[in-house]
């Protein structure tokens, strides 16, 4: 019998990243294991080379996209509970991107949610944030401090439409840079088709089609690499993750005004760095007072922060009556490493 002190903590770190020694598995690991829960399909999350995959069934073919073909990857709806070692998990909508997951982990009696990215703003994109209740709330913070929160996304996009449309005006092509998973689907549907043609990076276009497939975009857009030249590009948006030096596709676009969707938007100085036109506040992550709400709406006891102002909020919430450390405190107790072969074999 081991009393609760002595056991390990439910989910550690250790160098291969958040690990379930009782379940034998990891959550986003940033190396190649035995068994891998993948919140999302952005690179630094999903990583290639392990041995099996779990994931959301909205997110696989990303996956597949991303880490090839032949990737050994299984998915669960999301809700439906599968037992790993004894180890109860469950996958929850996590409202970042298309597929996107909470991974909420149970074992004897104690519940821990694992958020991965996250967002609670509505997008027609990706499925709905859903609120899970935990014990501990494993929380990522990219944009944890009081001065981040998001105007309303149906003003900025107003303003994205209304930029469009005068530069079109003016003869310049708009080009508005945001990530090409994810990001760009949203942005796109958003966009006013009866201003003009919206073209899109390759990059952007081959994500576009995974989403269509799964009718999570209706737009129609046009591969710019493959786009026949129009009598004016200056009518047509192009929406990319950057402006590529020395691309033919690129370098016809005449005259362009170029903007940039992030949250990072919301603060002056970083609109100044990006060297961007127009800065427009779109964020795939929560802002400062819906990262608070998920938090308490969690029941949580516990909250351990990860991937952003991790200090910073923990300070906040320990002032404010909510027990919070930075997930990386939490280390294996015996620091030993977890290769592969060991845990085959174990
Ligand atoms: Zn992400
Ligand atoms: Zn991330």
């Amino acid at each position: 019998m081991v009393t609760t002190e002595s056991r390990q903590p439910l989910l550690t770190v250790n160098r291969n990243g958040l690990y379930c020694d009782a379940g034998r598995f990891y959550i986003d690991p940033q190396r190649a294991v035995a068994r891998a829960i993948i919140t999302h399909g952005h690179s630094d999350h999903a990583r290639p080379g392990s041995k099996a995959y779990l994931s959301s069934p909205s997110c696989a073919p990303i996956l597949r996209e991303r880490l090839g073909k032949t990737a050994p990857i299984q998915t669960v709806e999301f809700g439906e509970t599968v037992v790993m070692n004894g180890v109860s998990v469950s996958l929850h909508p996590a409202g970042h991107i298309l597929g996107s997951a909470q991974i909420r982990v149970e074992y004897r009696g104690e519940v821990w949610v694992v958020t991965g990215d996250y967002k609670t703003e509505a997008d027609s994109t990706c499925e709905a944030f859903e609120q899970v209740m935990c014990d501990t709330l494993v929380t990522e913070c990219t944009f944890g401090l009081p001065i981040y929160r998001w105007p309303d996304p149906s003003v900025v996009t107003d303003d994205i439409n209304q930029w469009w449309r005068t530069n079109r005006d003016r003869g310049v092509t708009s080009v508005l840079l945001g990530y090409s998973l994810g990001k760009a689907q949203r942005l796109i549907a958003g966009l006013d088709p009866s201003i003009g043609p919206i073209y899109c990076h390759p990059a952007v276009e081959r994500m576009n089609n995974l989403y269509r497939e799964q009718g999570r975009l209706d737009a129609e857009t046009i591969d710019l690499e493959n786009a026949a030249v129009p009598s004016r590009w200056s009518d047509g948006i192009v929406v990319t993750p950057n402006v590529p030096a020395d691309s033919p596709a690129f370098s016809r676009l005449g005259p362009t005004s170029v903007a940039f969707a992030s949250g990072w938007m919301a603060i002056r100085s970083r609109r100044r760095q990006r060297g961007s036109d127009r800065g427009f506040v779109v964020s795939d992550h929560v802002d400062w007072p819906s990262l608070i709400e998920v938090i308490k709406g969690s029941g949580c006891s516990r909250v351990l922060a990860t991937h952003g102002y991790t200090r910073q909020l923990c300070r906040w919430l320990n002032e404010n009556g909510t027990s919070a450390a930075p997930l990386e405190e939490n280390a294996e107790r015996d620091s030993k490493i977890v290769t592969i072969d060991e845990e085959a074999s174990a």
